[in-house]
């Protein structure tokens, strides 16, 4: 992947980094910079507030962490603070920090709930470099006065946008009564809604903007993204036609509530998958567990809610599926985005009931994701695409002498056209489709029931439009996911 300006490709020495920096960069494998890096890290270098945004996998991390660790003096407790809405981000971007920094000396602390408060402390004052960490608990240390000379030169905001939807908004601002009036503060999102931009005016001093989204590309090009019509009733069973259908390798599927993402991956492991539920009621230890085991490929399916599975950066996610529909525009865009990353191709799937029209026709407004209805596939068309798979194989399939023999053995016996029939069989029964022969509404009732919500709900202003939400705000592009620049993990995705 290479990163053109001006025919003249921009490398990692450009910048100027400090030897050991440098060193950092090269380790982790990096070799181009994305183009948010490209953009923002000499600003961020030169010591300017920046407001940028880029959508998820694009590599923002590395493009506020390379610069604002080079610039670290050492020796002088507490440089970067880096605020991140979960403990799995604040981790995951810890976790770079340290791999980039390392050489350099720079030593880091993830500072998240749920951890021994005095162990955070302790680790703090023993000369950390760079904290990350989760608004409330980061408030709490703040508020309890519990560090010396608290004084970061360098402030984040990683995922603002998240930190909105999650309701940390005020955290946040209480957070920066604490800190130094004289400081650096970057804030990075993939969207800007209003209450970003509004928070943006308070803690930014004439921050340089910085904007990588792609305006005409509507959605990534690389996700295929498909809505199904059913019943309520009809949720389970329509999941578990889409997952025979689609054979998907990794997927993520995507619930409202902690519940539903439980009671979801008990069914679906007691129909025979390697599902992983993964949600903010397990125990951290839990969570890292469960979401290694998806890494590694030991589990193929994560049961999910949003906030548990924010921004995670998993490689190779082949399926997005959205058992319910999200509440907001945006959470459909950071939902998809887990798959189709660094070029690969993904699919997202929303199951949507005519009662959530309302929803998918607000995501695809403001989104402008080009969301396609399609028909849960019957049994019949199931086994009727088998058909015809198999037959297209079975013409080019070579076989040799002593399958001949064993087939002229056994005509002796049979007659060859029950024995094709029973081999065809034997196969089919390896294919056994669950579930009724139709799930979910025609696209001829779908196509009437659109009809008159369109008639009912139709017209633009029903929606607020895009400007509610800053104009083009889309996923696009490919992104910098880990997939993209190691071979692909393949774990095959059928029943287990
Ligand atoms: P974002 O915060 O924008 O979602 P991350 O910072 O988490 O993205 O980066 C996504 C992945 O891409 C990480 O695994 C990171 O190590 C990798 N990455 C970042 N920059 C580069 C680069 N220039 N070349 C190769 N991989 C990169
Ligand atoms: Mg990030």
């Amino acid at each position: 992947m290479t990163t053109d300006n001006n025919d003249v490709q921009v490398n990692f020495d450009t910048f100027g980094f400090k030897k050991d920096i440098a060193k950092g960069v090269r380790e982790a494998g990096f070799r181009m910079p994305s183009p948010i890096q490209e953009q923002a890290i000499p600003i961020v270098m030169k010591g300017s507030d920046v407001i940028a945004r880029a959508q998820t996998g694009t590599g923002k991390t590395a493009a506020f962490g390379l610069p604002s660790m080079n610039n670290i003096k050492g020796g002088r407790g507490v440089e970067i603070l880096i605020i991140a809405p979960t403990r799995e981000l604040a981790s995951q971007v810890s976790e770079e920090m340290f791999r980039l920094g390392r050489y350099a000396g720079v030593k880091t602390v993830a500072v998240y709930g749920g951890q021994s408060i005095s162990r955070q402390v302790e680790m703090i004052q023993r000369g950390a470099n760079v904290v990350t960490a989760t608004p409330g608990r980061l408030l709490d240390h703040l508020r309890s006065k519990r560090f010396r000379n608290f004084a970061p030169s360098v402030v984040v905001l990683d995922e603002a946008d998240e930190m909105l939807d999650m309701g940390f908004l005020e955290d946040i601002e209480a957070i920066f009564k604490f800190l130094p009036e004289e400081r650096q503060t970057l804030l990075f999102s993939a969207t800007m809604p209003p209450a970003i931009r509004k928070l943006a005016n308070k803690i930014l001093k004439t921050p340089v903007s910085i904007d990588v989204t792609p305006k005409e590309v509507t959605t990534n090009v690389d996700i295929a993204q498909h809505y199904y019509v059913i019943e309520e009733r009809e949720r389970e069973e329509a999941m578990v036609r889409l997952i025979d259908t689609e054979s998907p390798g990794k997927s993520i599927v995507f619930c409202r509530t902690k519940r539903e993402a439980d009671n979801l991956s008990t069914v679906l492991v007691s129909r025979g998958y390697s599902a992983r539920a993964l949600h903010g009621d397990m125990e951290q230890r839990q969570r890292n567990e469960t979401i290694a085991s998806f890494k590694k490929g030991q589990s193929d399916m994560l049961v999910a809610t949003d906030v548990a599975a924010r921004g995670l950066d998993i490689t190779d996610v082949t399926h997005v599926f959205n058992y319910h529909i999200p509440f907001n525009p945006e959470s459909y865009i950071h939902r998809i985005g887990r798959t189709g990353r660094a070029g690969k191709k993904g699919v997202a799937i929303t199951l949507v009931t005519p009662l959530e029209f309302k929803e998918l026709s607000r995501i695809m407004k403001v989104s402008g994701a080009p969301i396609k209805y399609r028909e849960v596939p019957s049994i019949h068309e199931v086994k009727q695409n088998y058909m015809d798979d198999l037959f297209a194989r079975l013409k080019d399939r070579d076989f040799d002498d002593e399958i001949l023999d064993m087939v002229q053995g056994l005509s002796g016996e049979m007659d060859v056209t029950s024995l094709a029939c029973k081999a065809l069989s034997l196969l089919l029964d390896d294919q056994k489709v669950a579930g009724p022969n139709r799930i979910g509404f025609s696209s001829g009732a779908v196509e009437k029931m659109m009809h008159r919500f369109k008639s009912q709900y139709g017209g633009r202003k029903q929606y607020g439009g895009q400007k509610r939400y800053g104009g083009n705000k889309r996923p696009g592009g490919g992104g910098y996911g880990k997939g993209g620049y190691r071979g692909r993990g393949g774990s095959g995705g059928r029943r287990k």
